[in-house]
Formats: C-alpha cells, structure tokens, sequence
C-alpha cells in the first residue's frame, strides 16, 4: 500500500475507534427519554394544560370568559349555588383554546385553572367542549362532564 492508501485507513480507523467510544460514553448516561405512553412523565409546576373548573368555587363572575381571547370560554346556566346567586359557569372548549393561561389569570377565586393533563386524543373534536356543570352526561376520568356528549347521543 502506498502512503496515501495508509494514511486514509489510518484516518478511516482513528474515526471508527472514536465513534465506538462515543457510544461507549453515552450507553453509561443516564437516559433522557421515556417509554410513553406506558411511562408518562410528571409534568412541571408551570405547565398549562387543560383548563378545568372548581364548581364549588365558582361565583359566576363571567371575567374568565371576558379575559378570553378567541371565545373558548363562554358561560352557561347551570345550578344555583350560594357562592353563586345567577347560576353561571364557564363552559370551555379545550380544543380551540390555546393555553394562554388568561382565565386562569384573571379568576378572583381560583375556580378555573390549567391542570397538567396534556393527554387529551379524541376522535370527535365535540368530545373537547367541557361543561362541567352538565349533570345529564356520565362523569368522566376527572370531574369534568362533556355537554356534546348528550348532542352526539343517538
Ligand atoms: S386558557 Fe386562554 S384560550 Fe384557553 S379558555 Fe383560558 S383564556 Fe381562553
Ligand atoms: S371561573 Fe372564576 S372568573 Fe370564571 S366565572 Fe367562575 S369565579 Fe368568575
């Protein structure tokens, strides 16, 4: 073999022997992946997911749905309740909102807030149109109840 032929297979193995201890470093790292959906990872403090009511908190103030800025949040009659004489609770679209966090913001008592739930897979967009003051529907994996659920209802 001629210089240059031993001086590319030098470069060529110099270059597989630092790959090789590339992978050998990173296989003694801790992983940063997760084996979703099977293992999902606990979300941070600051994380805005879904956005849900406290109805027992709730004083009817209409100010969330005001702060909201594309209408994902509007109000809709529902029990009356000492805390709250007019009987008005926010309904929420989850599925037009856009997490900006603004009712949440502006709430007086804390009643609406973003949850960390960001696991939200539907094939029926009505399905993301919560009213969590419909009693008529079948409760849900949290308190949150579907007012579309009785609309889609054969
Ligand atoms: S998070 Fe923003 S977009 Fe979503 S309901 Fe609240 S104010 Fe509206
Ligand atoms: S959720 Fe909060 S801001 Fe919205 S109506 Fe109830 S008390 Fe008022």
């Amino acid at each position: 073999m001629d210089p240059a032929g031993w001086c590319a297979l030098s470069i060529f193995l110099t270059s597989i022997v630092k790959g090789l201890g590339q992978t050998l470093a990173r296989m003694t790292e801790p992983k940063h992946t997760t084996n979703y959906p099977e293992e999902a990872r606990e979300m941070p403090e600051w994380h805005r997911g879904r956005v849900t009511l406290r109805p027992e908190l709730c004083i009817g103030c209409t100010q969330c749905s005001m702060a909201c800025p594309n209408a994902s949040c509007t109000m809709m009659p529902g029990p009356e309740a000492p805390q709250n004489k007019k009987g008005l609770y926010p309904q929420v679209n989850v599925g037009q909102c856009m997490y900006c966090g603004l009712c949440e913001e502006v709430c007086p008592t804390d009643a609406i807030y973003l949850d960390k739930e960001f696991r939200m897979v539907h094939t029926d967009r009505a399905y993301f149109d919560y009213d969590w003051m419909d009693q008529s529907t079948t409760e849900g994996e949290t308190r949150v109840r579907r007012h579309a659920h009785d609309k889609l209802a054969p």
